[in-house]
């Protein structure tokens, strides 16, 4: 049987009996929106990001990489994802509702 860990609160997901949430993050700089060639720019975007991918292992990610991209996947139970829809960028109002990542 597999076991699925909510990567907020790390409790256990018995997917018999609760929603397994997955939340999918993928966060890019965003550059060269004005430029007039802006569809050419996306073309070498992604031929260099192929490049960038060769060079390194799929899940790796450098701390170059991570200061202005990011792209996760994360299972939440079903206590976690109604926290998260209720301030999915954690804004300090909800926090101090009572909600901490602490
Ligand atoms: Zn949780």
């Amino acid at each position: 049987m597999i076991h699925y860990t909510c990567d907020r609160c790390k409790r256990q997901i018995n997917p018999d009996s609760q929603t397994r949430f997955i939340v999918q993050i993928d966060i890019q700089t965003a550059t060269n929106d004005l430029e007039p060639e802006f569809e050419d720019e996306v073309d070498h975007l992604n031929e260099l990001h192929q490049v960038l991918e060769g060079m390194h292992e799929p899940i790796v990610v450098t701390d170059e990489e991570a200061e202005t991209s990011h792209h996760g996947r994360y299972d939440l139970c079903p206590e976690c994802h109604r926290q998260f829809m209720k301030n999915p960028l954690g804004r300090e109002a909800v926090l101090a509702l009572g909600f901490s990542n602490n």
